[in-house]
């Protein structure tokens, strides 16, 4: 039996995870896009990080002196998923905001022709029941299967991470349509917090 336990930040001598500052020090994460995995929408991030400017995208590890990965520069980060749902980055948003504490943006992008445009969430249900003999009709809100509309995906993509307790009040939201033929983003909305 292999066992991997030696590698754990818990097992190190040096690290305590109840007096855990977060891993700002060795990677400034910054910001999160949330994007459809579509091998055609791949540059999004690129797009993202010239958009706003202030983003490293993609960074590079910093090695420490017995040439250990112990760090990046990266700020921007990727999270893709079907259809680049908010619904399936959540458990991402929190574990992240444990882990960091500079995390200032989400950023949610959807694209043009997305395969989530191509069917309504009642025939993604009932393919599962005639063909795959389950029942899925429960797990989720149907608004988050499929992308029937791009302002309201968008829009509902936003607000579930504002309502969501996964998503810290001071974090900055924004929504983007990303055309793949073009490579052009369109922003469609953004919630910004007032600064405390
Ligand atoms: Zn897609």
């Amino acid at each position: 039996m292999t066992n991997f336990s030696e590698h754990e930040f818990r097992k190190q001598p040096w690290f305590d995870q109840n007096n855990f500052p977060g891993f700002d020090q060795a990677i400034p994460m910054k910001s999160i896009v949330i994007y459809c995995f579509d091998p055609r929408a791949a540059n999004i991030p690129n797009a993202i990080a010239a958009y706003f400017g202030d983003e490293v995208y993609p960074g590079e590890n910093i090695l420490d002196e017995a040439g250990n990965n112990v760090g990046s520069t990266q700020t921007l980060f990727t999270l893709s998923n079907a259809g680049g749902r908010a619904i399936g980055a959540l458990q991402s948003v929190a574990t992240m905001n444990h882990l960091f504490n500079n995390l200032e943006r989400l950023i949610v992008v959807h694209h043009s022709f997305c395969g989530a445009t191509s069917f309504e969430p009642n025939q993604l249900i009932e393919k599962f029941h005639d063909h795959y003999h389950a029942d899925i009709s429960n797990m989720w809100n149907h608004d988050d299967l499929a992308i029937l509309d791009y302002d309201k995906s968008i829009r509902h993509d936003v607000e579930l991470l504002r309502s969501s307790p996964a998503t810290p009040k001071k974090m900055k939201i924004y929504g983007f349509f990303y055309d793949i033929n073009s490579g052009k983003l369109t922003e469609l909305l953004s919630d910004i917090p007032v600064a405390a």
